[in-house]
């Protein structure tokens, strides 16, 4: 779908800016408690779900089969749905990029008449930015998911995928919502959730549209599924006489029956939770007047960069994505830093692929080397994606400048140095006279490394590659004996 003519976008990206956002954020000792403490209740709960489930591997392969198969046919699929959901009454619209998304949501606002516009959680609508569009349209988009209200209210961007105001205290909460609500301070939960029930119930009733995000759309029957805990969703869509839902290319799944396994690995895996409270499936607007909900249902379907990704089967991958947020629990750089040092809507370990391929790899280029590569975000990754070979994948995109018009179109040089410098060192290790000759000097050269600083402070001044490494990290020393004289010692001893 996408074209040269588009331009796939994310907005209020600032990736680049990684390694000083995540300096700023690990001096906040306050963001890092937040953090740690939302974290590790997601991971013990996940953790627990999981065990209670015996066939939780089969279930992971299941998911990775499904998504693989919708991915390699997604022109078929996309057709069945389309063709489904408008024999069930539902007008389907299209938009390339996010900036033909925005301007067709304007457009359905302007010809409803709407003013209020009533939304809940939308990953894909963060990543066009449509609250800022329609804002600056004169409308007024609430966010009706407490998280996301309350980031709305800061004026700020969600920090996890699942959890947007993960990163703010139950303190924080509370001034901001006596700043902003001109109300009585108090932190204690209920009352704030009081404040908030008030405040929305209103939006919910003065609505005129309702926009909801989109977690699976079912090919089969044209049908799609929005999953909450919060009940917000089902207001949004139940009481605005029109509904639209936006949604990604790689939302959709072939089969009714596909959803059993989705439906459970979902919660679970963000949450911990075995079902999450609110399951709506949507399929065309209400039948005769005396029904409930919507008089009309839209459903925009956005590319935005996605169908380039689909050709190479390592890319395509990152599409099977259904955003439940497991891997930035269990990631050692998300836990310490949270998720605005990324810069992008999407955080953390899946956000570090994403937000690359999605907006180019030169507008996000620092983000495929903030991991470890510990590989926890695939162990958890309830649709088995490899995300450490993805980042991998991104790396060698970036040094290299090769790859795809959109990537690294800016780094087509690659690091000249760099490469030269990993050139030589592989040429060295791997003559075992040369390795031998390389550890005798690593340990002869050892005495200095006692002096503090003193290796770091040389190692600075070397080459690029060499200076960067060791300005973030302490230089190992050398062990006192080889393998080779322990090895050569032993058997002499026998
Ligand atoms: S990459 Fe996997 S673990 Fe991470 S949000 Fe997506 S589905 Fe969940």
């Amino acid at each position: 779908m996408n074209d040269p003519g588009t331009e796939p976008r994310i907005a209020h990206l600032a990736a680049n800016d990684f390694p000083e956002l995540a300096k700023r954020a690990l001096d906040d000792s306050t963001l890092r408690g937040a953090l740690h403490h939302v974290t590790d209740l997601f991971g013990d709960k996940r953790e627990n779900a999981v065990a209670a489930m015996p066939e939780w591997e089969a279930m992971r392969e299941r998911a990775r089969r499904v998504k693989e198969e919708t991915l390699s046919r997604l022109d078929h699929y996309l057709e069945e749905f389309v063709r489904n959901a408008e024999a069930a009454g539902v007008h389907v619209h299209f938009a390339r990029d996010a900036a033909e998304a925005c301007s067709a949501v304007e457009k359905l606002a302007q010809r409803f008449g709407a003013q209020t516009i009533a939304k809940s959680k939308s990953m894909t609508t963060e990543e066009i930015g449509l609250n800022h569009v329609l804002e600056d349209a004169g409308l007024e988009p609430v966010e009706t998911d407490l998280g996301e209200w309350i980031i709305q209210l800061a004026g700020e961007t969600p920090s996890h995928i699942i959890a947007p105001a993960i990163h703010k205290t139950r303190g924080q909460i509370a001034d901001l919502f006596a700043d902003e609500l001109e109300v009585e301070r108090t932190d204690d939960v209920q009352e704030l959730c009081s404040i908030a029930r008030r405040f929305l119930r209103k939006s919910f009733a003065d609505a005129d549209l309702g926009i909801s995000g989109v977690n699976f759309a079912i090919a089969e029957t044209g049908s799609f599924l929005v999953l909450e805990n919060e009940g917000n969703a089902r207001l949004s869509t139940s009481m605005p006489r029109r509904h639209l839902g936006v949604m990604g290319i790689e939302k959709l799944i072939p089969r009714f029956e596909d959803l059993e396994v989705f439906l459970r690995l979902l919660p679970r895996s963000g949450t911990g939770q075995h079902l999450t409270s609110y399951q709506s499936i949507f399929t065309g607007p209400k039948a005769s007047p005396d029904d409930e909900g919507p008089d009309e249902v839209h459903v925009l379907i956005l590319d935005n960069g996605r169908s380039a990704l689909l050709g190479d089967w390592v890319t395509r991958q990152s599409l099977g994505c259904i955003r439940c947020g497991a891997c930035l629990n269990v990631c050692p750089v998300y836990k310490q830093v949270g998720g605005h040092a990324y810069g992008s809507v999407y955080p953390g370990p899946i956000g570090a692929v994403i937000t690359p391929q999605l907006a180019g790899v030169e507008k996000a280029k620092t983000l495929p080397f903030a991991s470890s590569l510990c590989g926890a975000c695939r162990d958890v990754c309830p649709v088995k994606i490899d995300i450490p070979r993805l980042l991998l994948h991104l790396r060698g995109k970036i040094v290299t400048g090769d790859g795809p018009p959109h990537v690294g179109r800016e780094t087509r040089k690659g690091r000249f140095l760099e490469r030269m410098t990993f050139r030589a060192w592989a040429w060295w290790m791997s003559g075992a006279r040369r390795y031998r000759v390389a550890g005798w000097f690593a340990r002869k050269l050892q005495p200095l490394g006692a002096r503090p600083g003193l290796v770091q402070r040389v190692a600075r001044k070397l080459s690029p590659p060499l200076g960067a490494w060791t300005a973030g990290r302490e230089l190992r020393p050398a062990a006192p004996r080889s393998f080779r004289e322990l090895w050569r010692e032993q058997e002499g001893s026998r």
